[in-house]
């Protein structure tokens, strides 16, 4: 336990390998040796591909510049997921990664919003939000200074496997050192129980004082040397199974991801600028493979490129991401569907959380404790947020939709509905990645309203409001004809035509 850590063995190199290896080594060089050992013969799952805001953070901690990343990964702006057939078939909206509105007073936005639509007014929370209207309009820019009306928080579609290789280079020039191979097994410390080393299938032995279990959904280390245990969550989350195809890349780039519902699950739509990638997730529970594979292929807007391929996973987590020596990063720490673009997020989050709590001069239950404690809550409340967008629906067209309405759902996530649905009030979980804005688009967009404003929203009086809604909204819509298309933005910004 009091051992100081002078080295961090990385068994596994997919997204969350590099991610890990990339910022441990940018910020902890000069006191660990950091070792990735990786296997090209087992490959790495290779989907990911659509992200959210503040993978921006993590890019410029490591000093990655902007326009290179776009290029090297073939990325494109990500500014929302339009979410189709969710609520109900032919229905449509946009979970935008702005904030509706502004704040007036005291009082959220929705509130007074939900006001001035007792009174008549016939608008939605979208148009007061400005990434809503660059999304409808395919334009993007970004915008100098701080006015907050006119921020525009945006993140990346990219390639997740070329992501893994830019990353790469940059942690081997940095000093990591790769280690090509298979591992066999881990060799545990008899007294502790502690990962010692790493055993290869030709004979090599890693040695190491942290090792950071990034081998995807095998979880080599966490689950097949520590058995740690996994809590699954597939009652809540029916889906189990995912194909995986690349297209044809379209003209015109949107810039947001598509998330389109079927009859027992979803497909997703992702646009770089070499292709497209697409998906479906789906429940085995509810429908053959063989169909699955027919709906995907159906609702390909641009053709194949290659056959789908079949990628089955188990929701839940680890019942410990830090366990002994061992620190679960990525598909080893547990797994929620890919429909809020929250993995390679996780990823960084557990890699900034490892950092927070850095066994510099040994490891104490105090540390792994706290770890395992916000670890917990961050995967719950994202799980939360991913069955809010199922449990929420009015189809009736499959049992899916109609089981998934009426189960039982987390106690946290109903407490949360029940306040929402009385005055639209929303409450930030310490720790939950959405904040109010997401919350508030997908339950307004998964069709809950609330019953009455907040009382709060009386501090204007009717004209104040109807005026005041009206410039709002004005002023979203102002630089709407001073941007560039996302597709000249993208080719003026990085200069790739
Ligand atoms: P992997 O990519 O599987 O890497 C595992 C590594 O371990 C590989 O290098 C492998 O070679 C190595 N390894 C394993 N066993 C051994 C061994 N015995 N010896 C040596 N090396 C070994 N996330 C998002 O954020 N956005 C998305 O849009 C998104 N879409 C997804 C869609 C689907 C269908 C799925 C399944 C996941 C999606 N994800 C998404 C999640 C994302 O793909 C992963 O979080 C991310 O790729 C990290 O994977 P990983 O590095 O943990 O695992």
């Amino acid at each position: 336990m009091n051992k100081s850590i002078k080295k961090i063995v990385i068994a596994g190199g997919g997204t969350a390998g590099w991610m890990s290896a990339a910022l441990l080594t940018k910020v902890l060089k000069q006191r660990v040796d950091i070792e990735l050992v990786e296997s090209e013969e087992i490959g790495i799952i290779g989907v990911g591909e659509a992200t959210i805001p503040p993978i921006q953070t993590f890019n410029s901690v490591l000093g990655v510049d902007e326009a290179e990343f776009l290029r090297e990964t073939k990325a494109t702006i990500k500014m929302a997921i339009r979410f189709d057939n969710w609520k109900q078939q032919g229905h449509s909206y946009y979970h935008t990664f702005g904030a509706p509105g502004a704040t007036i007073g005291f009082s959220a936005f929705q509130h007074h919003w939900l006001r001035a639509r007792q009174q008549g007014l016939n608008t939605t929370i979208w148009d007061y939000d400005l990434n809503y209207l660059c999304c409808e309009a395919g334009v993007f820019g970004k915008f100098d200074g701080k006015d907050p009306m006119y921020q525009m928080p945006y993140a990346y579609h990219f390639d997740s496997a070329l992501y893994g290789r830019y990353l790469r280079k940059r942690s081997e020039q940095a000093g990591v050192v790769r280690t090509e191979g298979k591992i066999r097994a881990a060799h545990l410390n008899p007294d502790t129980g502690f990962v010692q080393s790493l055993l290869m299938e030709d004979g090599r032995e890693i040695h190491g004082d942290l090792f950071v279990d990034c081998s995807g959904m095998r979880g080599l280390l966490i689950q097949g040397a520590l058995h740690t245990g996994y809590e699954d969550w597939n009652h809540w989350l029916p889906c189990d199974r995912a194909l995986a195809v690349p297209s044809e890349r379209f003209e015109k780039t949107l810039p947001y991801t598509r998330s389109i519902a079927h009859k027992a699950g979803w497909q997703w739509r992702i646009p770089l600028t070499h292709r497209n990638g697409n998906g479906l997730v789906y429940s085995s529970q509810y429908v053959s493979d063989d169909e699955a594979t027919n709906t995907l292929l159906d609702n390909l807007d641009s053709a194949a490129l290659a056959d789908p391929k079949p990628i089955k996973f188990r929701t839940g987590r680890t019942l410990q991401q830090w366990n002994k020596n061992v620190i679960a990063v990525g598909l080893s720490s547990g797994f929620l569907e890919p429909l809020e673009s929250t993995s390679i997020h996780l990823i960084q989050s557990a890699v900034v959380r490892l950092l927070k709590n850095f066994p510099n001069s040994g490891i104490s239950q105090a540390q792994v404790d706290e770890y395992n404690r916000e670890s917990k809550l961050e995967y719950e409340t994202v799980r939360d947020f991913i069955i809010l967008h199922y449990h929420a629906n009015e189809r009736d067209d499959s049992d899916f939709w109609r089981n998934l309405r009426t189960m039982d759902i987390p106690d946290r996530l109903a407490h949360k509905l029940a306040l929402f649905r009385e005055t639209g009030t929303l409450f930030n979980d310490h720790g939950d990645i959405f904040l109010d804005s997401s919350w508030l688009q997908v339950m307004l967009g998964q069709g809950i309203m609330p019953r009455d404003y907040h009382p709060s929203a009386d501090i204007l009086d009717a004209a104040q409001l109807q005026s005041m809604l009206a410039r709002i909204a004005a002023a979203k819509r102002q630089p709407l004809t001073q941007l560039p298309t996302h597709d000249a933005f993208l080719q003026h910004y990085t200069g790739v035509v």
